[in-house]
């Protein structure tokens, strides 16, 4: 009898066991607009509604909005052709593109669910329509890569954002406002940068963009950069110098096609 039911318990254990990794096995999806197999819990809804709750946050770490309507207008412009152009249009997700006003940071980043920002002190360095193309694009090829979903599952953050988002995050309770720090600080790997970058490409040459200037963005991020290089984090690109030949590859690989 005792035996009996020790065994049963154990089938029970193992039955747990598997049902965790046959969930986690389903949970992978092949992303339609990359081909990439990633494990993400969240829908696109789910995204946007995350990206939405933690705007405010990001601009507000940047000095707000930048007050110049004009300069507003034109990063729409660029953001909306690039978006309008390529696969990101087919896409659910609800672009939004923010010019802030820090005028220190040179930066550009995206939040899930077509959230994208740029900062003021990045914006007055671009050189032409082309390169803040090139900033864009890239930051649409990381929301379309859904890399901050993905991370956010590696980081096993997804529980209690999962939670959260049912029933809409709120950033004043503990839960909430953990969930959007550690997103704000979250950091890509170099796989999604280079993969943001192949997309941004491809996005320029869709609409029309000179994708050369992609490497003038870089050659920016790099004089930027300077000695002092602050940790790699979700709001900085890394190793420009390095990035510049994939993005030669891009080129040839998209404008053949
Ligand atoms: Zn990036």
């Amino acid at each position: 009898m005792r035996r009996g039911s020790s065994k049963i318990r154990l089938l029970i254990g193992a039955g747990i066991v598997l049902f965790a990794v046959i969930k986690y096995c389903s949970s992978a999806e092949t992303n339609p607009y990359t081909g990439e197999k990633q494990h993400i819990a969240l829908n696109e809804e789910q995204e946007i509604a995350l990206g939405l709750q933690a705007a405010p946050q990001m601009a507000q770490q940047h000095g707000g909005l930048y007050p110049n309507e004009n300069y507003q207008a034109f990063v729409d412009q660029v953001g909306n052709r690039l978006v309008n152009n390529s696969i990101a249009r087919q896409t659910g997700y609800r672009y939004e593109f923010h010019l802030l006003a820090d005028k220190n940071t040179i930066n550009a980043f995206a939040l899930p669910g077509g959230q994208i920002f740029i900062t003021y002190a990045l914006f007055s360095k671009l050189e032409n329509e082309d390169q803040l193309a090139g900033v864009l694009g890239h930051e649409i090829g990381h929301v379309v890569g859904r890399h901050s979903a993905e991370r956010m599952a590696n980081q096993g953050l997804m529980e209690g954002i999962l939670n959260g988002v049912a029933i809409g995050i709120d950033p004043n309770t503990a839960q909430g406002a953990a969930a959007i720090g550690q997103m704000l600080n979250m950091s890509y790997g170099r796989e999604d940068e280079l993969q943001s970058d192949d997309l941004g490409v491809k996005f320029m040459i869709e609409s029309n963009y000179n994708p050369e200037e992609m490497i003038g963005v870089m050659e920016i991020l790099k004089a930027a950069a300077g000695p002092n290089r602050t940790p790699e984090r979700m709001s900085t690109h890394p190793d420009p110098e390095n990035r510049v030949e994939k993005i030669k590859e891009a080129i040839e690989k998209y404008r053949n096609q």
